[in-house]
């Protein structure tokens, strides 16, 4: 190929490539004689719901930064005011609340709708599915948005990935986990398909927001929790109330945070508040995953420093029964779903593509690092 040739190629390769790097499937580049007109004077203002208790620390806090972000990208036209969890409406009722235009957007995560849409579920995380890493990489460059966008088209909404737990700990307990016989019997917070995986356990999931966890499982309401990592649980107060500590995080590996926003408002928005809008729910993803990885070490040694509590890791036959409960959930789910069908064959096909990579690079590398 001559030099003239090569660089032609190579500039069409790097156009599709910034068309494709940012949440590329509903994104088109627009000529400049596309610009539209922009009424600079009108401002916007918006109300953004939470599933989080109100100030709550790292998913809360990031929505306020986002807000702010927001206000000061788009000169103040565009203010998004936010509210926790039962502040405006009950921390769990965001979907209905977007989706009928009462309020204009929600911060939550996608498997809090399991009840109204189960497919939902694979987009927040897969019980041993993929970690924060390929679900950023299926999502933003693998064609996850399309099919997230699909799936909430029909109820007038739209979802960004909007902070990322990254593994989890596998949760709070108040008995030794030392065979899968041991979490019959106990009511344990755990939502999403993790918490099917538990029921089949012998276990009964129960789906509660942040704000009631600490004193469920102080009165024995619940037996057990899983929250999301040593930093966020550390905070949540769970090490004065549990004996036991497990890892890993077996049923959410890299859970998306989901900012949902209602279609039609977003739609009648000005394009340069649209950009707007997506830059900065994806600099509130990283910022996430980012505060969450930068925190978990440092809170981990403070919840290993605490007196009476261990930390412990389940057993591999625990894990590997709970590995093949996953995949008759799943199979069932399919069988029974076609919206999930289409979402977790879209999924696996997706991990089955990065899985070589990943088994040459970021596995080996954690294997061998000294
Ligand atoms: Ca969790």
């Amino acid at each position: 190929m001559d030099k003239r040739k090569f660089l032609q190629k190579l500039g069409v390769a790097a156009t599709a490539g910034v068309t494709g790097s940012l949440l590329s499937c509903r994104e088109t580049v627009s000529k400049k004689a596309d610009v539209p007109y922009i009424n600079f004077n009108k401002t916007y203002r918006w109300k953004m719901t939470t599933t989080w208790p109100p100030n709550f620390p790292v998913v809360g806090e990031g929505c306020k930064m986002m807000a702010d972000w927001v206000r000061k990208m788009s000169g103040g036209r565009m203010d998004i005011t936010v509210y926790g969890g039962g502040e405006l409406i009950p921390a769990l009722e965001g979907f209905d609340a977007v989706s009928n235009g009462a309020i204009e957007m929600n911060h939550g995560a996608a498997y809090y709708w399991a009840g109204k849409l189960p497919a939902a579920q694979i987009m927040t995380t897969v019980p041993f599915g993929m970690d924060a890493q390929q679900m950023d990489a299926w999502i933003q460059a693998g064609g996850g948005d399309k099919i997230w966008q699909e799936l909430y088209e029909p109820y007038g909404l739209m979802a960004f990935p909007a902070g990322n737990t990254a593994v989890q700990m596998g949760g709070w307990f108040n008995k030794e986990i030392n065979s899968i016989q041991d979490l019959k019997g106990l009511k344990m917070r755990i939502p999403g398909l993790g918490g099917k995986v538990f029921a089949r356990a012998g276990g009964t999931p129960m789906l509660q927001s942040g704000g009631e966890i600490y004193t469920n499982l102080e009165r024995g309401v619940i037996d057990a929790t899983e929250w999301i990592g040593p930093y966020h649980d550390y905070l949540m107060g769970f090490h004065q109330v549990a004996k036991y500590y497990y890892y890993p995080g077996w049923h959410e590996p890299g859970s998306v945070l989901e900012l949902l926003v209602n279609k039609a408002k977003f739609e009648e928005l000005p394009t340069d508040l649209q950009e707007i809008i997506t830059s900065a729910a994806l600099r509130l993803n990283r910022w996430m995953g980012a505060e969450f990885d930068a925190k978990n070490g440092e809170y981990l040694e403070k919840i290993k420093a605490v007196e009476g509590l261990e930390l412990r890791r389940f057993p591999d036959d625990v894990l590997q029964t709970l590995q093949k409960y996953t995949d008759e959930i799943m199979s069932e789910m399919i069988e029974s779903d076609p919206l999930a069908r289409r979402v977790y064959e879209a999924f696996n096909d997706f991990r089955s593509t990065i899985r070589p990579w990943m088994d040459i690079s970021n596995k080996i590398y954690y294997e061998t690092m000294i």
